[in-house]
């Protein structure tokens, strides 16, 4: 089996753009899971990869197509790993307020946080979970991380979330200032799905 469509378990438009970009070339549709009216899973978990894997069933359940999931966040050393798991809830406004709102909130929160501890480390985590059914028993995972420094000024309006603030190693523009191509070949997102491509190549799944 070859897949050609695959639901994606998220409503978050960034990450959208981005695994659209990395997939296309690949013969691959996302079908975005709010299209075939399916709604966001609880993410209660304390690890991303539960979170992920609580995500891909839920819309592969809903769906009856092999979903994709990919669950992501900023993790301090001065926070002891927060904003985390917390990322896209971090200043409590994800349920009330739209997106790009919510995103400035969760920075406002973290710049503040940050400030004076001396230590502005980050690093971007993301774990993609893709199941080829609900109860696929072996589901297939990749993840990769992307480090960096939270900066408190805010610049680019590419990329979302954190973005503006994350200043990677190597680089002198922000996550939100590189061109998506340059962010898709070095961040935590784009070098999990080419590992996850490998393992699809494995399974002659593309
Ligand atoms: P999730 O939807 O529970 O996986 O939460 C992901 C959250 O992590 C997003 O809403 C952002 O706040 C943050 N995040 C993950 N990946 C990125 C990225 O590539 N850029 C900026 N923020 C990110």
């Amino acid at each position: 089996m070859k897949l050609s469509r695959l639901v994606l378990a998220s409503g978050n438009a960034g990450k959208r753009r981005e695994l659209d970009e990395l997939l296309g070339p690949h013969g691959i549709t996302l079908i975005a899971q709010a299209t075939l009216g399916i709604t966001e899973a609880d993410e209660p978990h304390p690890t991303f990869v539960e979170n992920a894997l609580a995500k891909a069933r839920h819309a592969s359940a809903a769906s009856g197509l092999p979903a994709l999931a990919d669950d992501s966040g900023v993790v301090c050393r001065a926070l002891d790993g927060a904003p985390g798991v917390r990322s896209a809830r971090y200043a409590g406004a994800a349920e009330t307020l739209p997106g790009e709102h919510a995103d400035q909130a969760n920075n406002r929160k973290l710049v503040a946080a940050l400030a004076g501890r001396g230590d502005p480390r980050a690093h971007y985590y993301c774990v993609l979970v893709l199941v080829r059914s609900a109860g696929d028993p072996q589901p297939i995972v990749a993840d990769a991380s992307w480090h960096g420094r939270i900066v408190a000024d805010a610049r680019g309006s590419g990329g979302f979330g954190y973005d503006p603030h994350f200043m990677p190693d190597g680089f002198d523009q922000t996550a939100a200032e590189l061109p998506l191509q340059t962010k898709n070949r070095v961040s935590h997102r784009g070098r999990a799905l080419a590992l996850l491509l490998a393992r699809l190549k494995d399974e002659s799944l593309v």
